[in-house]
């Protein structure tokens, strides 16, 4: 059992016998019949005029960032946000694009107002500010279509593109019930995972603009991400765009279930837990020695879960309602221990 996160799930063995039987070709010479169709379909799933097939969502945020902007450009971005703070510095590394941060709202979202404070006018002294970088969902929370609308508002008014980086937009679609395309419907670009909840191994998908495209599928050459017979990955995600999409909801049940289960059980103790957010529930727990104690304690029992303050859990494919069950009766043990 494994709660540490939902990029663990192992491909089903239905999954794997698409995979065996993908009809591939070498897709940097656009040959690769799988590859082509799974682009177009997360095209016209997300609304958008195209798509490119990227290795990992790190790398579909960076192309996606590098094809918006230029060295010396600014991209405005949640302090806690993928985009700035868990990819390496790749977009100033290899883009020369500058982030302006801000810190992010307890509902994940950045206040508007500081984003107008932080847009930089039109002066030699500053970078030229290009774009808005978002998140949803944004850990576990579901940011509302609502604010992204305003937010959109404000870009216009201010010339800026709009990145989503809707790593976990399937978790969004189940908690909103909006379709993905009305969910990136706001953004000029989106960029979506597909071995988190979707349980697919390997892969991502940046959609936009043919152009915006175009230009993003010479940076994926460029930085290595050009594959060949990728179409035994595509194949793993149509697969899981076909039979996982629905089954999200179980996740989140899941998830609903064990923050009310863990919080009848701390109700005593020093350890605050979080209602559950789409796929996941948070422990803050009062010191780092007492998350280790909790994770060396569950490791005889053959489970794996992170040793911080401020601990996540996270429920996908390969965790049931049985092994749930199993962690909330040791966590018992635990607080009596
Ligand atoms: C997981 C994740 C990504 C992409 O991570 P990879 O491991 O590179 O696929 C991007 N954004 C968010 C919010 C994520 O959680």
């Amino acid at each position: 059992m494994d709660l540490r996160s939902d990029t663990v799930t192992q491909p089903t063995s239905a999954m794997r016998d698409a995979m065996i039987r993908a009809d591939v070709g070498d897709d940097v010479y656009g040959e690769d019949a799988t590859i082509n169709a799974l682009e177009q379909r997360v095209a016209r799933w997300l609304g958008k005029e195209a798509a490119l097939f990227c290795s990992s969502g790190t790398q579909s945020n960076l192309l996606g960032l590098l094809s918006h902007c230029r060295n010396g450009e600014e991209y405005i971005v949640g302090q806690e946000y993928h985009t700035y703070r868990y990819e390496a510095g790749g977009a100033a590394v290899l883009g020369g694009i500058v982030p302006q941060t801000i810190e992010v709202e307890a509902d994940g979202t950045l206040s508007l107002d500081t984003i107008a404070e932080r847009i930089k006018p039109n002066d030699p002294h500053f970078p030229i500010t290009r774009l808005l970088a978002f998140e949803n969902t944004h850990a576990g929370h579901v940011i509302s279509q609502d604010y992204f609308i305003r937010a959109r508002t404000l870009a216009e008014q201010h010339g800026l593109r709009m990145h989503l980086d809707g790593a976990r937009l399937v978790n969004a679609m189940a908690a909103t019930q909006l379709t993905a395309a009305e969910l990136a419907e706001p953004f000029d670009s989106v960029s979506v995972c597909c071995s988190k909840g979707l349980g697919a191994p390997v892969g991502s998908l940046l959609a936009g603009s043919a152009d915006y495209i175009a230009r993003a599928r010479r940076w994926r050459k460029m930085v290595g991400g050009g594959m060949r017979q990728a179409g035994i990955l595509a194949a793993a995600i149509n697969y899981a765009l076909d039979h996982h999409i629905e089954r999200i909801r179980d996740d989140h049940d899941n998830a609903q279930w064990l923050a009310n289960a863990l919080k009848a059980r701390c109700e005593h103790s020093d350890i605050v837990v979080s209602e559950a957010r789409t796929n996941m529930v948070y422990l803050t727990l009062p010191s780092l020695e007492l998350a280790q104690s909790l994770k060396h304690f569950m490791e005889p029992h053959h489970i794996k879960i992170g040793a911080a303050k401020k601990l996540r859990l996270v429920t996908h494919l390969d965790i049931s309602r049985d092994d749930l069950e199993r962690f909330v009766a040791l966590f018992e043990d635990f607080l009596k221990s």
